[in-house]
């Protein structure tokens, strides 16, 4: 900070000789309507709160660099990947999804991890989670869903029953409901988590060809997480202690990073796919779609004003750049309308300008005005296209190939259609295959806590309901879930007439 005495002024620039005692008619009082200082400092402080995100809205954010260090040329022709060794800025914000911004980090839930890239290109956003899938597979389902994540309507806190029983109504939940009750919905910090592009986006090579690709963040921190104790305990301990530990990290110069990969398929093999690869609630199994190294990712530099960088940054998945692009992913489709929509109302139109959103390269439309317009508003410039005073084309080279399309049918009634309605194959493997021993003590313990919150009249209706489930994605997963609720099990198992244990 620098030594150099600077005059106090009004918001206006106007010199102000004190900042502590308001104009007064004699010592005592009362108050002079002309001190217009004491009317800027109270109004202004009455406007310090934007809206905050209606979802991850408590987050922590810090710049850094990526890196590439693997040659992805026949995939895509985006500029930032045309070399090894090519770099970019990037800004990545972390988050908890449920929770108000005062919330506390160590909350189960998942978190999300955004991250700009600040490319030659333009911005492009990639905005996931530390999980691969999610709860829903349709847009229309996702207001629904979160209501049930935050407050109950009458009692004002969270809610078990509110949770299980759109999950039990909603088997498609299931995988992410699993990775969630697991230690992984515990992060022990934001660098110890693996982040996920989660969707299926496209890549697009210089001769216009395109593949599916799924993104992978992999910590080189190595996955810590709580258990469901220990997070609980950091609860009151210290609520903010993801944010703590991301910024005395990278003040002490240990630099978090993260190996970026990739999984490809091309489109025959997305039409062959025994599931549908744009499922947000389906993985591509690593053996079948093995992971390819693109680059790392290094965090280096914590934001020097969180609000300026870090409330006001703005990520929405409708940003991509040249050489990549978008899928028939329902849930990204719908988010390539929510994001910028929820911007709008948070920002203001004019979110784009905000200096942490501002694309460091050139950008030329025709969009003028609007609230907050800071750049110059184009100036003189032309305000309409076409015209016959600039020279701004629009290159045709941008251009990507068509997509064929499965189906030329509007048919909303079909989702489940055969191949849609398999939501129990891969929270199996998850069980069997992605967890240890502890891992699944663990789970299982998670879950039995979690739904012991279920409450009311439908209480059995709940949870024999999500007991079915998770029966059909593995046996004993059910088996031991069942039992710790002490549930009567014979009704899942007929011919069985097994005493379940209380717990
Ligand atoms: P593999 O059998 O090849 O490997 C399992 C993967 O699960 C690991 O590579 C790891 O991925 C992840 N994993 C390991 N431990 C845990 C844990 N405690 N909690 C959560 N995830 C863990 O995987 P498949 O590709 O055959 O998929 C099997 C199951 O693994 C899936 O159904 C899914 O539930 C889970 N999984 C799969 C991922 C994928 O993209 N294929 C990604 C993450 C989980 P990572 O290093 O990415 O954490």
């Amino acid at each position: 900070m620098s030594n150099e005495t600077k005059k106090l002024t009004t918001a206006s620039g106007r010199p102000y000789f004190e900042n502590e005692n308001t104009q007064s008619a004699g010592p005592r009082g009362p108050l002079l309507l002309q001190d217009y200082i004491l009317h800027e400092k109270m109004a202004h402080f009455n406007r310090e709160r934007i809206p905050e995100r209606v979802v991850h809205a408590k987050g922590s954010g810090a710049f850094g660099t990526f890196t590439v260090t693997h040659d992805i040329t026949k995939y895509t022709k985006a500029k930032l990947f045309s070399k090894i060794g090519n770099q970019c800025q990037v800004l990545l914000r972390f988050s908890t999804v449920g929770g108000e911004k005062g919330s506390a980090d160590t909350e189960r839930d998942p978190r999300g991890f955004a991250v700009k890239f600040y490319t030659e290109d333009g911005n492009w956003d990639l905005v996931g989670n530390n999980t691969p899938v999610f709860f829903v597979k349709d847009p229309k389902k996702f207001s629904d869903f979160i209501h049930t994540q935050k407050r109950d309507p009458r009692t004002n806190c969270k809610s078990a029953t509110m949770m299980w029983d759109f999950w039990s109504l909603n088997p498609e939940s299931l995988h992410q409901v699993l990775l969630l009750m697991s230690d992984r919905g515990t992060p022990f910090s934001y660098r110890h988590l693996n982040g996920y592009g989660s969707h299926t986006f496209s890549l697009i090579n210089a001769d216009n060809e395109r593949v599916y690709v799924k993104f992978h963040f992999k910590t080189q921190q190595g996955i810590k997480n709580f258990t469901d104790q220990e997070a609980g305990e950091m609860r009151g301990k210290d609520p903010d202690h993801a944010q703590r530990d991301l910024v005395e990290a990278i003040d002490r110069g240990d630099f978090p990073r993260w190996t970026m990969k990739i999984q490809v398929m091309t489109e025959q093999q997305a039409r062959e796919f025994r599931f549908n690869p744009f499922d947000l609630t389906k993985i591509w199994p690593h053996a079948e779609y093995p992971l390819i190294d693109v680059g790392v990712l290094e965090l280096n530099e914590v934001p020097n004003n969180y609000f300026a960088q870090v409330e006001q940054a703005a990520f929405a998945p409708a940003h991509i750049v040249d050489g990549i692009g978008y899928s028939p992913d329902k849930m990204l489709q719908g988010r390539l309308l929510s994001y910028p929509d929820a911007h709008r109302y948070r920002l203001g139109a004019n979110y784009e300008q905000i200096p942490v959103n501002r694309c460091p390269f050139a950008v030329n439309n025709y969009q003028r005005d609007g609230a907050m317009r800071v750049d110059g508003n184009g100036g003189s410039a032309p305000n309409y296209w076409p015209n016959s005073f600039d020279n701004i084309v629009a290159d045709p080279s941008y251009k990507e190939p068509g997509l064929t399309l499965e189906s030329t049918l509007a048919d909303w009634y079909d989702r489940n259609a055969p191949g849609e309605d398999d939501h129990y194959t891969q929270p199996g493997w998850f069980y069997t295959k992605a967890l240890n021993d502890t891992d699944r003590v663990n789970l299982i313990h998670n879950i039995i806590a979690s739904m012991k919150g279920i409450e009311g009249p439908k209480k059995d209706e709940i949870i024999n309901r999500q007991l079915c489930h998770f029966f059909r994605a593995n046996i004993q997963l059910g088996l031991a879930i069942a039992q710790g609720l002490g549930t009567d099990i014979s009704a899942f198992m007929p011919g069985t007439p097994v005493q379940a244990t209380k717990a």
